[in-house]
This record gives structure tokens, C-alpha cells and sequence, in this order.
């Protein structure tokens, strides 16, 4: 077949393919009716809808913005707000949907976004929690759920999900996202992306997502929020951007959103190369992009504009669509056009861009839909939500010890419960929770009841001290160790002694970077005191990052990661506990044993000296080891699996089928993560020691087997180059399936 012909064949399958996932000429129509409104526009009107106001302030008051007055009212009668963020409640969208569509010339329908990261009101685990799941099924059903409720509410679009990779357990951000595999991070990123979206986004109870931070936002140097991102191409390429790729290939994600940091030195809102040129060029992107929280004004202290209406010219010009919190557009952006210093085509492929989102969502046709003061009555905290929060907070937990077979518990052991975390209704929704009703977390101590548990509670000392309302420094104790007496003696009276220890909810986040990542405040010397008198702790963990717990997996029989499971923690916490549920949840993170080791992550590049062959002069510590806590991948049952029978098979060209047999050779039924990992032995380019290219959850009864087949193909045995040139090399690999990224059965392949 001759190249053209092939070519035509192609685009006319997916002219094909595409018309068939269209509703009956909706692109078409969409389109006409994107340019018949554009044309009807003032200049002012299209900057108008490049430009976002946040509802949280006053909007009566003045829009902060140079050498403006107008309030923001006056702005959208005007037309000049094409979207808002933080509006809350339904009453209050229409209001605001009101002044649009009826005081503004043409009555466009304004967006409005707002932060659903997860859950809306009834709250799911953090995003870092849910991916401990390794469950999309269960992923993409808790989006769907927040996207109800945030709907409800008024809300058309979430700014989420969040799918940068981070390997720095200390940057505050590693709880909104999938952890540190590009692999699991871009399954998870979809299913997140369906989720929100559904199958019609024109229905009201479906909202537009956004990826987002474009790009390399996980990587701020020393994970310290907002600092340096200086990372080479090839981890651009294969670390960073295939989740962004993910979700516009394979789930038409409606908007990114870019971020705060440098990609080669260009702010990301100023970057044309990954804005203009791969995303929207290469990757063929139709949706739109919108700035990060004042990343445009930002661009004022990196040193790269000289004001804000450089800004302004910088950002449009790279291809950031909307203005979030910048006020550049608003004020420069018409100027700038009629200067010549844009191109008015850039505004309106902004604007059509903007628009046909808009048309898709259905707000022309309705712009009241998703403002319903009855629906947002009977579906916010529906119970079917509730059931799948619960759902989802179990399937989170991962165990990570459990020495002894000290879990599950029974009914009849006396235990004590010591730690304020067990106690607290608030820290276990985390942050990012905007519109989650403060306190409406089932604490632990609520699950236990709620299951019939006799306990003795001690609080063993406060977690912090100083006000507890946003935004604030927290004020970790450190000094308050009187609790710590009576812990201990309750500790000598009980069988077992259940310690829920962690992080404040509000210890991850956004600008909640740590340098040390151990137990905070007191916690440590409150566990080693209980330690002394009795051995036979439980930690339950509750936290927003992978922890430094070495002391207490040297010690404490029995460690649960729970970390901060949402409204229904104390339910899934005590039915893990009491094996109610059989934990199922892996690592989407590497734990450090030391903070110094930090980024630890299990897929680094191959180095020159891999193993202690080179005396001293080899990767390592002198005083601590170079290996982690728990690897990524890693997590226990209460049963236990074997592995046997792995086969390999070259199908046809770059096509190599892997299947391994799994027997449940425990007495429990119980759920397991079969992981498959793969090494290309020598390639044009270094690359990683080993890459997660598959994982399938599976169940099993005592006793029962079943074989996994995995087809690898040209998508997962490939890479990308330097130039961003998709390669997939002949020459011999290494495959390994097993249960975590560290243990598995091993076999080789050899591609022709
Ligand atoms: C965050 C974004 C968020 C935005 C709006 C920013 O500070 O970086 O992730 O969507 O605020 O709340």
C-alpha cells in the first residue's frame, strides 16, 4: 500500500470513528454556532470570556486590577467575564448566571469552576488515597459521584484532576494526585476525567474537567511548593506528559489547566512550546486552557514580564486561554489587539475554544440547569453516595505490617484507642476539601461504636495547638506532653492498643511542603512511651504523604495506612480492622525510610553503577540504607497470593502476551494487584530500571486460582526520545509480574 493511500485510509477511519461518537452533527453544529457568535462580538466581549473572576470576595466590591474601577458586576453585565470560581450553592450561581445571560448584550452563560478534588460535600478519600486502590472502576464511580453533587450545586467544571507526578513525599501536593507512576497516574487520570464528565456532557449533572498543572508542577525542587522545575525532555516526555496525553486521547478532557513553575526556564503560562505547540499542535487539543491562580501575574517576579500588561501579551500570545486571578486580559488584552501586539486570531481561537465548551455543557441552550435548588436538596449526602464513599475509603487502606497475624482483631480483646487523630472529625476529610462541611468526618472512635466495639480512649496529647480556621500556619505541639501519662496507663491495662498517629488534615496541600516527614509533634515519644508497656500496637496511619515511620516498622506489630479516607474514615478504618473488608490497597508511593532520601521512587533511570560491586563508589548511603521503607506497589492481605506459571508469547510484531497464574493460598478470600513491570535492556536513550505496563485487580476466593493475560504493544513498550519522537526499539526486555514493584516472577522477551 502506498503511504498516501495508507494516510487517506486513516483519516478517513477516524473521520469515521469520530462521527460515530458524535450525537448526530453536534460538531458541526457546534462549530456554526461558535463562529456565528464570534462574529456577532465587540473585542471587548472576546476578551471578556478569556477572563474569570472568584466569587469568594465580595463581588459588589472593586475588581483588584490596575487602573480599573468598574466592579466586577458592572463587569459581567458588561460581558467582560466569560467564567467564575468559588461561587457556592445554587441560589448564589443563578444569581450570578442571571446578571450574565440577562444584563450582558449578547447573555453568554458564564462557567463556573470551582476546586471538586474529591467528593464535593460527602467526601472520598484524598486523590493519593484513592489511587492506593489501584481500583479505576471505583476511581472513576467517586468522580461521577462529586461530579452529581458539585452540579447540583451550580458547578459546570471542576478543576480537576490533578495528574502531575511527584516522587517528593515532602511536597504538600502528592495527596490531590496518583502518586509517582506515569503508568497507574494516567489510568487513574482518565478515570477521573470519565467520571466528572460522563457520557453526555450536556447532561446536568455532568461537569468539565481539567488536567492539570501543564506541566511539571510535581517537580518543584526539594518539594517545596512553587519553587524551581528544572528537569530534562526525556523526563518531560515520559514522566510528566503522558498523563496530560491520557486524558485528551483517550478522555476528551475539556480544559488544562497550567501552573506556576518553569518548563526550561519559560513560566508554563508564557510556555508556546508545550501550550501551543504539543498540546494544542501535537496532541491535537480542542478544549481550552486556563492559567493557574495568578500564574500570569506571577510571571512579574520570575523576572520574565515587566507588567502586567506584558503579561498579558506573554500568556494570550502562548496560548493560555483564560485568566485566572491575574486581571491581565481584562485590563490589557483589547489594547494589546488593537497595538498589534496580538493577533486578534489568537483571541478567538481562545474565544471558540471557550464557547464550544460552553455549547457543549448545554449552557446556551440552559444556563440554569445545573442550578437546582431541588436536586442540590435530595442528592447532596444521598445515601448511594455514602455507600460508595465507604466503598472507596476501604478500598484505599493499605497494610503494610501485620506481624503475627495480630489483624484482624476480635470483638473480645480488651483495646485501647490513644491518639488525637481517633478522636477527630475534621482531619480525616484532608484539605482540598472546598466544599466539605467542616467536623462531618466519622472519626475512628465513631466507627468502632458504630460496629459495637468496647474501647478506652486516650487522647495521649493534642496534635496542635492554636486556631484551627483557614488559612493558617499550623501550630504543631510540641511541647505539651502531659496526655502522654495517661495513654500510657490506659496502654498497660489493654490487650491491644490501637494508635491512630499522622498528619493534621491540613499538614498536606497546597504551600504545605515538610522537610522532616515523621510523625509531627509529640506522636513519636507518645508511641515509643506505649511501646515500653505494652507491645501489641496497632498504628493506624493517617496522613496525606508517605511517612518516615522506620522506627515503628522495626517495632509495632501491625502498621495500617489509612490515611485520610473522607466523611466515612471511622467506618472503613474498623471494618479493616476487625476484617470486615480484607485490605486490597498498594502503594502509589515509595516510603522513605530517612527524609534524606528523598525523591525515592522505584523507576529511576539505570546508572553506571548499579550494585555494591564498586566497593563504596556505587549509589549509596554511608549512613543509611539507599533501599525504601515500602516500595512502590507494595501492600499486604489478610490471605496471602502465589505466583506460579508466568508464560511469555510473542503474539505478532511488538506484540508480547504475558499471563501468570494467582492462587489464593490463604484461608481468607481477598483481593490482589497483579502488577506487571518491564526493562528494556539498551535503548537510544537511558531508561528506567524498571516502568509499571500494567496492573489488574483481581478477587479470589480460598484456594482459587486464575490466570492474568496482559498484551503489551507498541503503546507500553515504547518511549520518547529527546526530540519527542515516539520510539519502540528492538532488543531484549525483561518482564517481571508479580505483587509489588519489588517482588515478582521474571522473565525476558526480545522484540525484532
Ligand atoms: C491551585 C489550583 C487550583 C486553583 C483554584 C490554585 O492555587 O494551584 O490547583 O485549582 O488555585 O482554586
Amino acid at each position: 500500500m502506498n503511504n498516501k493511500l495508507f494516510f487517506t485510509l486513516i483519516v478517513s477511519g477516524l473521520i469515521l470513528f469520530q462521527a460515530c461518537n458524535t450525537p448526530a452533527g453536534q460538531g458541526d453544529e457546534i462549530d456554526d454556532k461558535v463562529e456565528a457568535l464570534l462574529a456577532q462580538m465587540t473585542l471587548e466581549e472576546k476578551v471578556g470570556q478569556m477572563n474569570q473572576y472568584n466569587g469568594f470576595y465580595d463581588v459588589t466590591g472593586p475588581a483588584p486590577a490596575e487602573g480599573d474601577a468598574k466592579h466586577k458586576y458592572e463587569h459581567i453585565k458588561n460581558g467582560w467575564v466569560g467564567s467564575m470560581l468559588n461561587v457556592r450553592g445554587a441560589a448564589e450561581v443563578r444569581k450570578m448566571q442571571a446578571l450574565a445571560v440577562d444584563s450582558s448584550r449578547l447573555g453568554i452563560p458564564m462557567i463556573f469552576g470551582f476546586d471538586v478534588i474529591h467528593g464535593h460535600k460527602t467526601l472520598s478519600p484524598i486523590p493519593l488515597a484513592e489511587a492506593a486502590s489501584w481500583d479505576l472502576a471505583a476511581i472513576e464511580k467517586s468522580a461521577r459521584i462529586a461530579a452529581i453533587e458539585a452540579s447540583a450545586e451550580g458547578i459546570n467544571w471542576t478543576f480537576a484532576p490533578m495528574v502531575d507526578i511527584s516522587r517528593d513525599a515532602r511536597w504538600g501536593r502528592v495527596m490531590e494526585g496518583a502518586g509517582e507512576d506515569t503508568y497507574l497516574g494516567s489510568k487513574i487520570g482518565v478515570a477521573r476525567v470519565n467520571g466528572f464528565q460522563g457520557d453526555d456532557l450536556s447532561a446536568n449533572n455532568t461537569i468539565a474537567a481539567c488536567a492539570k498543572h501543564f506541566a511539571g508542577y510535581g517537580f518543584a525542587e526539594a518539594g517545596m511548593d512553587y519553587n524551581t522545575v528544572d528537569v530534562g525532555m526525556a523526563t518531560y516526555y515520559n514522566v510528566i506528559f503522558p498523563p496530560f496525553k491520557a486524558a485528551v486521547d483517550e478522555a476528551d478532557v475539556k480544559t488544562f489547566m497550567n501552573s506556576f513553575n518553569i518548563v526550561n526556564a519559560i513560566p508554563a503560562t508564557a510556555n508556546k512550546h508545550i501550550q501551543r505547540d504539543i498540546l494544542k499542535g501535537d496532541w491535537g487539543f480542542k478544549g481550552y486552557v486556563i492559567s493557574d491562580w495568578s500564574s500570569g501575574r506571577e510571571m512579574i517576579d520570575h523576572g520574565y514580564a515587566r507588567d502586567l500588561k506584558h503579561v498579558a501579551e506573554l500568556a494570550a500570545n502562548a496560548g493560555s486561554d483564560m485568566d485566572m486571578e491575574s486581571y491581565a486580559y481584562v485590563n490589557h488584552l483589547a489594547d494589546l489587539v488593537r497595538e498589534g501586539k496580538v493577533n486578534e486570531g489568537v483571541v478567538d481561537d481562545a474565544v471558540r475554544r471557550i464557547l464550544r465548551v460552553k455549547y457543549e455543557l448545554g449552557l446556551f441552550d440552559d444556563p440554569f440547569k445545573y442550578c437546582d435548588e431541588k436536586r442540590e436538596k435530595e442528592l447532596i449526602y444521598h445515601a448511594d453516595h455514602m455507600e460508595a464513599a465507604l466503598d472507596m475509603a476501604k478500598r484505599s487502606i493499605v497494610l503494610l505490617k501485620n506481624e503475627n497475624n495480630i489483624l484482624p482483631l476480635n470483638k473480645d480483646k480488651k483495646i485501647a484507642v490513644i491518639g488525637a487523630l481517633a478522636d477527630d472529625k475534621d482531619s480525616p476529610l484532608g484539605n482540598w476539601r472546598m466544599a466539605g462541611e467542616d467536623n462531618t468526618a466519622i472519626s475512628v472512635l465513631e466507627g468502632l461504636d458504630n460496629y459495637g466495639v468496647k474501647y478506652k480512649y486516650a487522647e495521649g496529647g493534642k496534635l496542635i495547638t492554636g486556631p484551627t480556621a483557614f488559612p493558617f500556619e499550623l501550630e504543631v505541639n510540641t511541647t505539651d506532653k502531659s496526655g502522654i501519662k495517661e495513654a500510657v496507663n490506659l496502654a498497660k491495662q489493654s490487650e491491644v492498643v490501637v494508635m491512630v498517629l499522622g498528619e493534621h488534615g491540613l499538614h498536606s496541600g497546597e504551600g504545605r511542603g515538610r522537610a522532616n516527614l515523621g510523625l509531627p509533634g509529640v506522636q513519636q515519644e507518645l508511641l515509643e512511651a506505649v511501646y515500653k508497656v505494652n507491645k501489641n500496637i496497632v498504628l493506624v496511619l493517617m496522613n496525606g504523604r508517605p511517612l518516615t515511620i522506620t522506627w515503628a516498622d522495626e517495632h509495632v506489630p501491625a502498621i495500617v495506612e489509612a490515611w485520610q479516607l473522607g466523611t466515612q474514615t471511622g467506618n472503613a478504618v474498623t471494618q479493616v480492622l476487625y476484617g470486615e473488608y480484607n485490605p486490597s490497597g498498594k502503594l502509589p508511593m515509595t516510603f522513605p525510610r530517612h527524609v534524606g532520601q528523598v525523591p525515592i521512587y522505584y523507576n529511576q533511570f539505570r546508572t553506571g553503577r548499579p550494585g555494591p560491586k564498586h566497593e563504596v563508589f556505587w549509589p549509596h548511603y554511608m549512613d543509611e540504607s539507599e533501599k525504601p521503607l515500602y516500595p512502590f506497589g507494595y501492600g499486604l492481605s489478610y490471605t496471602e497470593f502465589d505466583y506460579t506459571n508466568l508464560k511469555v508469547n510473542l503474539k505478532a510484531k511488538n506484540q508480547v502476551e504475558v499471563s501468570v497464574s494467582v492462587t489464593n493460598i490463604g484461608s481468607k478470600a481477598g483481593e490482589e494487584v497483579v502488577q506487571l513491570y518491564i526493562n528494556d535492556k539498551v535503548a537510544s536513550i537511558v531508561r528506567p530500571v524498571k516502568e509499571l505496563k500494567g496492573f489488574e485487580k483481581i478477587k479470589l476466593e480460598p484456594s482459587q486460582t486464575t490466570t492474568v493475560t496482559f498484551m503489551l504493544t507498541d503503546k507500553e513498550l515504547g518511549f520518547y526520545n529527546n526530540q519527542g519522537e515516539y520510539l519502540v526499539e528492538a532488543g531484549d526486555f525483561e518482564v517481571m509480574v508479580g505483587t509489588s514493584s519489588v517482588s515478582g516472577l521474571k522473565d525476558k522477551f526480545t522484540l525484532e
